[in-house]
């Protein structure tokens, strides 16, 4: 025997309802069912709607029409007048009293429950299918709680045994969920999502094989998928761990769901009517034995607190409290006293806020008079997050990760027992917090919120090495890198939804008229956290606005080198923001594109060891340029032409040969080495002949090809035997010297036997002496450049565990 229980959206009108009977149908076939079933869709709402505005004097006519029309088909067939009328006469007598006790408004709810099974009894039957309706009221005995009534076990349970015991094997018995009846035979209810818990008594009452729980959702999930959209389904689970989901909010289970299965061991499985084909949630007596983690979030709360220095050393006040809100019928969820003793706060449902505020200010007058309590405040603007594990190790983690995300939370504490905390946050934190704390219990402990800023060569390779990799790096690293949004000079996507490579097409769809604004909002209404800049752009004002960015809560990671070159002044004030405002700042390929430089630069100068010299050859596209002419027999012009074909140069060649690319990179390094430095202080010999040096556009400049060719012959003729031409950089640190040059070096040095587009770097410390620690390899080229800025998102998500 198996009871099947069908939530209120699985019983709605049209297909819901279709497959709810399908599925039914299918498994009458198999042997005896019990089919216990909710109101159909809102109807628990729609009639507490109507009892509300009867009590206050409202028009509740149209309601009553929509619940009527709807609550009527698929069938019209079907006599349900008896039902109706009541319906009618209980909101009549409401509206004329102009109020309503719990019990007349458990006897209209009543209704909801009665109509549909009524209802699927008959579709069954019109299906040729023996079906009997069956009213719960006269078998599951209650207390006289309305709104929530006790079941007296013993006697429902008798009065089940007694009459079902000649039931025919074939009859569907559908039964009403929901409601039972007092000894004086006044129709209760079992508190809202009821049903559920009627089906798991009827299964505990009749020793049912299963049951199962038809829902519209896939199962149980780790946090609400409306909040967590990473959260995962648990597919099985013990009836002690559900139990625990189910006090903390689950709203698929209600509290007491769990408890009639546990004596025979009755498992139950929570499944979607539709999509019927999944596995669902299973939970039973064994669970997988795993211990589940689960995060629930209460939204309906409110914070009261109470403060003020007479509450220091007294005693009884909590007593007082609670007694005051108990007399009120308020019941507190969760409790937390500030260690000074000078404050207690603690949570209850939002609904009972006024009335709270109100009996405590009545109860504590006297100490608020003589200002022994200085204020008693509401706030309704919070929320409750559970998390349910056994290892709450991860919370110290969490509350960093949160902390660093400028959340804070109002309370904090540990409930029951050791497997739960609760926090209380902001409403407006919830969503960002519950993603925060989620990602933390379940490895994905890193999440990068990335914009892009630019879709050049970097930019675009960029897209497609994250969009790649993707899945690899949440397995490997546990970090979820996540694009909401791009930009270019014209155009901007945003999207909380990651697309990949599908990024640029977005882009063309996008917004054509941007501003930094319209992407702060967007971080701020999606709540998004660990939200990181990459600007990919050459941009220098863009590399201006990064404290904006910092200040907003971005970290930045740049290929950008603007905001490392401009004057001390900004370089310090970034820092110093950087600072204040604990975020990050990642530009490793501001030198040496991918080659991890600037990382062991920083480990260097952080392990103790002195840098005094860095000498080498910086830039790739002149590295390339000059390893070829310097061999090769080719007029320079061919040369420079196919390092610009082979997108080696920047966009315009000269910002290579002027030096001042190079100039950059030096300035970079040395101010990593904390020289104070500034681009003016570097002497830098230029590449571009000087007769050429007035030409304002790049096409004039590169027309001019047989002056180039003449000038940089002139130099390779003075070149002696082994000897090749190398554009340097060089900085020293103790005699400060910074230096761009070109220098006839011997082929077989180690300048010397650089190749293709390389970069070479000569760090000289003082630990490594005279035998220079050496940098060397691919120095340009976007696929390379691409690759570090990726590593950098990756430092950066290792700093954030
Ligand atoms: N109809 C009731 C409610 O909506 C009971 C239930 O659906 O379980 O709360
Ligand atoms: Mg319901």
């Amino acid at each position: 025997m198996k009871v099947l229980k069908f939530g209120g959206k699985s019983l709605a009108n049209g297909e819901p309802l279709e497959q709810a009977l399908r599925i039914i149908c299918r498994q009458s076939t198999r042997g005896k069912i019990f089919v216990v079933l909710s109101a159909r869709a809102d109807a628990t709402d729609l009639l507490e709607q109507m009892l509300e505005k009867a009590a206050a004097s409202e028009d509740y006519n149209s309601l009553l029409t929509h619940f009527r029309e709807y609550q009527l088909q698929p069938s019209a067939g079907i006599d349900l007048e008896i039902e109706i009328s009541d319906i009618v006469r209980l909101l009549a007598g409401v509206a004329m009293l102009g109020e309503y006790s719990l019990k007349i408004k458990d006897q209209l709810l009543a209704y909801g429950e009665i109509i549909s099974c009524k209802m699927v009894t008959h579709l069954l039957k019109e299906k040729g299918y023996k079906a009997r309706f069956v009213d719960a009221r006269s078998l599951i005995k209650t207390d006289l709680k309305f709104g929530s009534a006790q079941v007296i076990w013993s006697l429902s349970e008798d009065n089940f045994k007694h009459f079902f015991r000649d039931a025919d094997p074939e009859e569907i018995e559908v039964v009403t969920g929901f409601i039972g009846s007092a000894i004086n035979n006044q129709t209760t209810t079992l508190g809202r999502n009821g049903s559920n818990y009627t089906a798991t008594l009827v299964a505990g009452f009749l020793g049912a094989g299963e049951v199962q729980n038809w829902t519209n959702v896939n199962g149980l999930y780790t946090a609400n998928p409306r909040l967590v959209e990473s959260a995962r389904i648990i597919r099985h689970l013990s009836f002690r761990e559900a139990n625990e989901l189910a006090n903390f909010g689950t709203q698929v289970l209600h509290a007491k769901t769990i408890l009639p299965l546990l004596e025979r061991k009755i498992p139950i499985r929570i499944l979607n009517s539709f999509n019927p084909d999944d596995p669902g949630t299973l939970i039973d007596d064994q669970g997988d034995g795993q211990g589940i983690k689960a995060i629930s979030a209460i939204e309906d709360v409110a914070l009261v607190s109470i403060e003020g220095r007479g509450l220091l050393g007294k005693v009884g006040i909590d007593g007082r409290i609670f007694s005051a809100l108990s007399a009120a019928n308020i019941s507190v969820r969760i409790i937390a006293q500030a260690s000074s003793e000078r404050g207690i706060g603690f949570i209850i449902d939002r609904e009972h806020a006024v009335a709270a505020r109100n009996c405590l200010s009545e109860e504590f007058a006297k100490e608020l008079e003589l200002l022994d309590i200085s204020s008693i405040q509401v706030d309704e603007e919070v929320a409750v997050i559970s998390v349910i594990s056994r290892n709450l190790q991860f919370l110290d983690l969490a509350y960093g990760s949160l902390n660093r995300n400028k959340i804070k939370p109002v309370l904090m504490t540990n409930t029951i027992n050791g497997d739960h905390i609760s926090l209380v946050v902001k409403a407006g934190d919830l969503k960002k917090a519950a993603n925060i704390i989620h990602g933390h219990i379940f490895g994905v402990s890193r999440r990068l919120n990335v914009f892009l800023f630019g879709k050049g060569n970097v930019g675009k390779t960029l897209l497609q090495q994250l969009a790649r990799s993707k899945n690899r790096i949440i397995e490997r690293r546990g970090v979820d890198i996540n694009i909401f949004g791009i930009c270019d000079t014209k155009k901007l996507a945003l999207d909380t939804r990651d697309h990949g490579e599908e990024w640029l097409h977005q882009l063309k769809m996008g917004k054509t008229s941007h501003s930094r604004d319209q992407i702060f909002q967007f971080i701020r209404e999606n709540h998004l956290e660990n939200v990181v800049l990459v600007d990919n752009t050459a941009s220098r004002e863009l590399a201006l606005h990064y404290p904006d960015f910092i200040s907003e809560g971005c970290d930045i990671v740049a290929s950008n080198k603007h905001a490392n070159t401009m004057d001390m002044s900004h370089y310090h004030k970034i820092r110093e923001l950087l600072n204040s405002e604990g975020r990050q700042f990642f530009y490793e390929t501001n030198v040496g594109a991918g080659l991890p430089l600037i990382d062991t630069i920083k480990l260097l100068h952080a392990s103790g060891d002195t840098i005094y010299r860095i000498r080498g050859v910086f830039s790739g596209s002149l590295s390339y340029i000059f390893n070829r002419y310097s061999k090769e027999n080719l007029p320079f012009h061919t040369v420079l032409e196919e390092a610009m074909h082979l997108a080696l140069t920047e966009p315009d060649p000269r910002e290579d040969l002027s030096g001042r690319d190079v100039a950059r990179k030096l300035l970079i390094l040395a101010r990593e080495l904390d020289m104070q430095v500034e681009m003016d202080d570097i002497e830098v010999e230029s590449l571009v002949p000087e007769q050429l040096a007035s030409i304002v556009s790049k096409e004039d400049f590169l027309a001019n090809s047989a002056a180039v060719n003449a000038h940089f012959q002139a130099v390779r003729d003075t070149l002696k035997q082994d000897e090749v031409l190398r554009y340097t950089g060089e900085l020293n640190v103790d005699n400060p010297r910074l230096e761009v040059k070109l220098q006839r070096v011997a082929a077989g040095s180690v300048l010397g036997t650089l190749s293709g587009s390389d970069s070479l770097f000569e760090i000289y410390t003082e630990a490594y002496g005279s035998h220079p620690l050496v940098i060397r390899g691919a120095g340009a080229g976007s696929e390379v450049t691409a690759r570090g800025v990726f590593s950098d998102l990756l430092r950066l998500a290792a700093s954030l565990a």
